[in-house]
């Protein structure tokens, strides 16, 4: 299908993959004519994280009131913090002729593939760590989280492992620029058809 409308991108895989980093990179490529969706989110934010850029933040009441007035295209609780994807802002920036990156967990990317199956408006991608020992490092080296929440980021790694079969893509994060090469080439075949 040919219109104008941009199209969805699911960008998934575990916390600590390196999502952020390609994702970054890919914005430098301005041919792929790239937004990203905002997300709303319960949670803190982390001391480099500069609301409206990363995040809308907001508290457990202001998120479930949005859930109440249907705004989310997909929304989940990830290690006790809502986080949603805005149906409003993701259609204006489609709208707009943007193609949207959604940079979501497995759950969200789930309904997200659900509610929208033709290829020619949603693929999706899941970034995997070479290895689950790697992921940790990572993790770890992050260094923003009490050590009950790493944990649990890295058990939620091994659930989201075993959904990536639910993705039109796999890439494996091992050296950062390859990766991009390789999303760069699966977002340009999949916006061009
Ligand atoms: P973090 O707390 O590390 O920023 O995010 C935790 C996880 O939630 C990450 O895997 C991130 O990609 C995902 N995430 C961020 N925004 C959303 C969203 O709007 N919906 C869903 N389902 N997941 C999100």
């Amino acid at each position: 299908m040919s219109d104008s409308k941009g199209k969805l991108i699911i960008i998934s895989g575990p916390s600590g993959v390196g999502k952020g980093a390609i994702i970054n990179e890919l914005f430098k490529d301005k041919s792929l004519n790239l937004a990203y969706s905002v997300s709303y989110t319960t949670r803190q934010p982390r001391n480099y994280e500069i609301p409206e850029i990363n995040y809308f933040f907001v508290t457990k009441e202001e998120f479930l009131k949005r859930v109440k007035e249907n705004d989310f295209l997909e929304y989940t609780n990830f290690i006790d913090n809502y986080y949603g994807t805005s149906k409003s802002y993701v259609e204006q920036l489609q709208k707009d002729g943007y193609n949207v990156i959604l940079e979501i967990e497995a759950d969200g990317a789930s309904q997200v593939i659900k509610n929208y199956p033709d290829k020619a408006h949603c693929f999706s991608i899941f970034i995997m760590p070479p290895s689950f020992e790697v992921l940790e490092q990572r993790i770890r080296l992050r260094a923003s989280e009490s050590k009950e929440i790493i944990e649990a980021r890295l058990n939620k790694a091994k659930e989201e492992f075993e959904l990536q079969s639910q993705y039109d893509y796999v890439v494996v994060n091992d050296i950062l620029q390859d990766a991009v090469t390789e999303i760069q080439e699966i977002i340009r075949k999949n916006i061009n058809k």
